[in-house]
């Protein structure tokens, strides 16, 4: 039998082993590595730095005093309180659905949701950069897979085309795709796949991990900044990235949320999350995100990036997510080690996140970044190792 070292072993020759680190948070933009080093934080998904405000911390204290820790049972048994039910009707009232169901999770919210609506005689169409979770799920659920090239619309059609001549009449065909995607920072041609997709008689999920708290008023999402949410069928998104906390929701027709209360494994069979989280997401979604501080801190993110775009010449990115891709995955690590030296956390992404060949760094920009951060970043990049500097492509004089 094959011993666990043995596979690190081989995980590691192929620099694609990972490991663990304990960072200690300093400041908003900033962290302590295990070595004491202090580093500016290029990393985090916390784009409008909530998970750090003193606002968030202190809902969530007044939450856990009056509504204590745990939840003490799954949602369907007793474990059903009050904010959790007052999160569901927030996040359907914000999102304009329905519906909501809140999970444990965003991985959860996707596997659930995936193997609840669709079994062995549906059809599962799925950009090829979806998100781990949202692959998971559609191979858990049963239903035949099809995967269209990132992005293509023309593949997506033929795939649709394909799907309704070989599906019985009764079968769901769900397409699945992210607004944001996680990895690429771009964005899913929404408008076109909605149209094919109400052509073709397809349910549309749309994963807005990346994308909630950002785009749109209020930060709803990219569906609502471009006026097309009403024609999304399921909106799924996390509490966990912009809204600063924790947990996963997916917002639809009211029938839709019925039916996950009673399919959705991940749902049914793990314990409500404490509802004192519950209470401050709704106070995320009802004052944070659409009041002023929601607000200004989309507004500092975008300086953030506009200001990065200007020192570097690249592009306006269109998300706060910006990968340079380096290619070899050594390459990656060669820079995201160099970064660091620099005093900068960018991880490498590689193999499995990402394919093989096309490791990079992440950089995710944060309302929190001060124009030094930026400043020191794009300086950072610019004197990268050789090999990786003609892949980053950071003019030297801009
Ligand atoms: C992060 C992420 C998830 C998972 O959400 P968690 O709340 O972190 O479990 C799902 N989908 C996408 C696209 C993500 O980026």
């Amino acid at each position: 039998m094959r011993s666990f070292e043995s596979e690190l072993a081989a995980l590691e020759q192929v620099s694609l082993r990972r490991s663990l680190s304990v960072f200690q948070p300093l400041g908003s933009s900033s962290l302590t590595s295990p070595l004491g080093q202090p580093l500016l934080n290029f990393a985090s998904n916390d784009y409008l730095g909530f998970a750090s405000s003193p606002e968030l911390r202190d809902f969530l204290l007044e939450a856990v005093a009056s509504h204590g820790a745990g939840s003490g049972a799954s949602r369907l048994v007793c474990g059903t309180s009050q904010p959790h039910a007052d999160l569901e009707s927030a996040l359907a009232d914000f999102k304009h659905s329905e519906a909501a169901l809140a999970f444990s999770s965003g991985y959860a919210t996707a596997v659930g949701t995936l193997t609840a609506i669709a079994s062995r005689d549906d059809i599962l169409i799925l950009d090829k950069l979806c998100h781990a979770s949202l692959i998971d799920g559609a191979r858990l659920s049963g239903a035949t897979l099809r995967i269209f090239p990132h992005n293509d619309t023309a593949r997506l059609e033929s795939l649709l085309l394909w799907a309704r001549r070989s599906a019985n009449p009764n079968a769901r065909i769900v397409v699945v795709t992210e607004s944001i995607f996680s990895m690429d920072g771009d964005a899913a041609p929404l408008a076109e796949i909605i149209r094919l997709k109400d052509e073709h008689g397809a349910l549309l999920l749309l994963d807005e991990a990346h994308g909630f708290g950002i785009f749109g008023p209020g930060g709803r999402g990219l569906a609502h900044a471009l006026g097309l949410a009403h024609r999304v069928d399921l909106h799924m998104g996390t509490l966990s990235k912009a809204a600063g906390l924790h947990g996963g929701f997916v917002c639809g027709p009211r029938a839709f949320a019925d039916l996950l209360i009673n399919r959705a494994r991940s749902f049914i069979y793990s314990t409500a999350p404490p509802p004192a989280i519950a209470a401050a997401a709704t106070r995320v979604i009802t004052s944070l995100l659409p009041g002023p501080l929601g607000e200004s801190a989309r507004a500092r993110l975008l300086e953030n990036l506009s200001l990065f775009s200007s020192l570097s010449s690249l592009p306006l990115p269109a998300s706060p997510i910006v990968p340079i891709i380096l290619g070899p995955e050594s390459a990656a690590l060669d820079a995201a080690t160099a970064l660091r030296a620099a005093g900068i956390l960018a991880p490498a992404i590689r193999f499995p996140t990402v394919a093989k060949g096309k490791a990079r760094l992440r950089l995710t920009f944060t309302a929190s970044h001060s124009p030094d951060d930026i400043h020191h970043l794009v300086t950072s990049l610019r004197h990268l190792p050789a090999q990786s500097t003609h892949a980053v492509d950071v003019p030297a004089n801009p």
